[in-house]
């Protein structure tokens, strides 16, 4: 029987060593609670004795229930030449009131000797002594050889020796770290199968039936951080240490959002119940909104871009069989495929695509070749549809004579005022007809879209007064070269949302202004189709 797979996150402990990366311990409470939920096994909370936001959180995670996960507090052994009971870092773990402890010890000689500046024995000993010591008081202990891989390949003896010193104090797990990310997938594989079989012949077990479980913790720097942890878990690793995201120093840590994935559907080693599997793409959202970080879209799995089809043939191929241009199911991990309209487009995106916006293609004399046609002259000129669904939606109402337009622009003018160093002021009045009346208002803002946004919201309001839900959230500006020599022109992309949908719309000019006018009269457009 193949053993179970364990999980241990330390988004919350190596994640936040990543650039950029913060979590309050309130926010910290909230990410632990949601991989519990999820089915993890164990979730590194902090690392109690080198910040005070750390034991804010245990003490948070004190009162907290988990259902799943045993929490674990991280630190070191104790330092040189004292007993573990004098340690501050050992007692500010036990403090934090664990059922787990992760304990990491030195396996490198250039570390030992040379940084510390210890003797080989007593590394040996502050191992030993640490480990012991936390289980004397009851804890679980992991033991993490920090530096293994390094240190093995210089002196395999004595890195074996470290292990067992933390096996003979009582280690239930040792986990075997990649801290510098520099070992490559088959040098993991090799190294973990011969750590195997040294401990088993130095402990008289099989190398299949250690007295210990071993785990993988890998770092990114060459780019195969997940590749690591999976040759390890091939050569039998049945504990799996990453973050979430991969977020962690330098580049990242281990990413588990495509770990779990890969061990579930790829390589039969379920490790996480199918429904919370398919909360994976959810998981990675709200880890990456709490850290305040933008999701990154071609991330394996999660990513809105990971089952994205361009290509015409790819389009047309998934829609007779996804197998051709997929390599599993999205749904499995909470994602959804996406066809992207683009100048690489052929009919069968248009199709699926307005499919999917509920236009009816049918009955209105409808040629989606020349809707191809048309985008492709568009993106001659600037257009990006793949990332403005707004306009794409109401560009083939147009085409297809489906369209109505809920208001018309009669004119706009817009003013913007420089007073000595006061900031910009700009005002805006606008005039529009809807169903043939005119309305004209003015309003201001803090520079001249935001103006004009005010101003075409108030010429609205009379006509459709329930506009407040819907507000614009990003906008973007692009300088396009000039293509076949024309000027230069300006993409604007406005991105809008109310309380059940984000959509993005698109205007390209050679005035920013008008530029912004027609991304945002798009995105007044759809909103207000929507609600007709
Ligand atoms: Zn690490």
């Amino acid at each position: 029987m193949k053993s179970p797979i364990l999980l241990y996150d330390t988004t919350l402990r190596d994640g936040t060593q990543g650039e950029n990366i913060n979590f309050s311990a309130d926010e910290k409470l909230e990410i632990a609670l949601k991989l519990d939920e999820m089915g993890f096994h164990y979730i590194e909370g902090g690392w109690p004795g080198s910040n005070p936001r750390d034991m804010a959180f245990f003490k948070l995670a004190q009162r907290a229930t988990f259902k799943n996960a045993t929490l674990t507090a991280f630190g070191a052994t104790r330092r040189p030449g004292i007993k573990p009971q004098e340690d501050s870092n050992i007692k500010a773990l036990l403090e934090s009131q664990t059922a787990a402890v992760t304990i990491f010890g030195k396996t490198w000689d250039l570390h030992v000797r040379g940084i510390m500046g210890i003797t080989p024995e007593e590394n040996l000993a502050m191992i030993y002594d640490s480990v012991a010591y936390l289980k004397q008081n009851g804890r679980e202990t992991l033991y993490d050889a920090e530096h293994f891989f390094d240190g093995y390949n210089d002196n395999p003896g004595y890195a074996l020796e470290t292990l067992l010193a933390a096996l003979e104090g009582g280690a239930e797990t040792i986990v075997l770290c990649d801290t510098n990310g520099g070992t490559l997938p088959f040098r993991i594989e090799e190294v973990m199968r011969e750590v195997q079989s040294g401990l088993a012949e130095k402990t008289g077990t099989a190398p299949d039936n250690l007295p210990c479980r071993i785990g993988i913790h890998c770092h990114n720097d060459c780019g195969v951080a997940v590749a690591n942890s999976i040759s390890a878990v091939h050569a039998g690793a049945t504990m799996v240490q990453g973050t979430i995201n991969g977020y962690g120093e330098r580049c990242g840590n281990a990413d588990l959002t495509a770990i779990i994935p890969v061990l579930c559907l790829k390589m039969d080693l379920p490790c996480m119940h199918t429904d919370n599997l398919a909360g994976m793409k959810k998981l990675s959202r709200f880890v990456s909104e709490t850290a305040n970080m933008i999701p990154v879209s071609s991330r394996p799995f999660v990513g809105e871009s990971a089952f994205a089809h361009k290509g015409g043939i790819h389009v047309s191929a998934v829609m007779k069989d996804s197998r051709g241009y997929e390599h599993m199911n999205p749904k499995l991990v909470g994602n959804r495929r996406r066809v992207l309209v683009s100048d690489l487009s052929g009919k069968s995106n248009i199709e699926y695509k307005a499919r999917e916006l509920g236009i009816d293609l049918n009955g209105n004399g409808f040629d989606s070749q020349k809707i191809v046609t048309r985008i492709k002259s568009m993106e001659q000129e600037g257009y990006e549809f793949d990332v403005a669904d707004g306009s794409f939606k109401i560009l083939v109402e147009k085409f297809t004579n489906q369209f109505k337009s809920v208001f018309d622009l009669e004119s706009f003018r817009i003013t913007v005022e420089k007073d000595k160093d006061k900031p910009c002021t700009a005002h805006a009045t606008i005039k529009i007809a809807v169903d043939g009346q005119d309305e004209i208002t003015a309003a201001e803002g803090a520079g001249p879209v935001s103006a004009l946004d005010n101003a075409l919201r108030k010429a609205l309001d009379k006509f459709y007064p329930n506009l407040d839900a819907m507000r614009l959230v990003d906008f973007k500006v692009r300088v396009i070269d000039g293509r076949a020599g024309t000027a230069a022109k300006v993409r604007v992309l406005i991105e809008s949302r109310d309380q059940d949908d984000v959509w993005s719309t698109i205007g390209v000019s050679e005035d920013i202004m008008e530029a912004s006018w027609m991304a945002l009269a798009d995105s007044f457009q759809y909103k207000l189709s929507k609600q007709a």
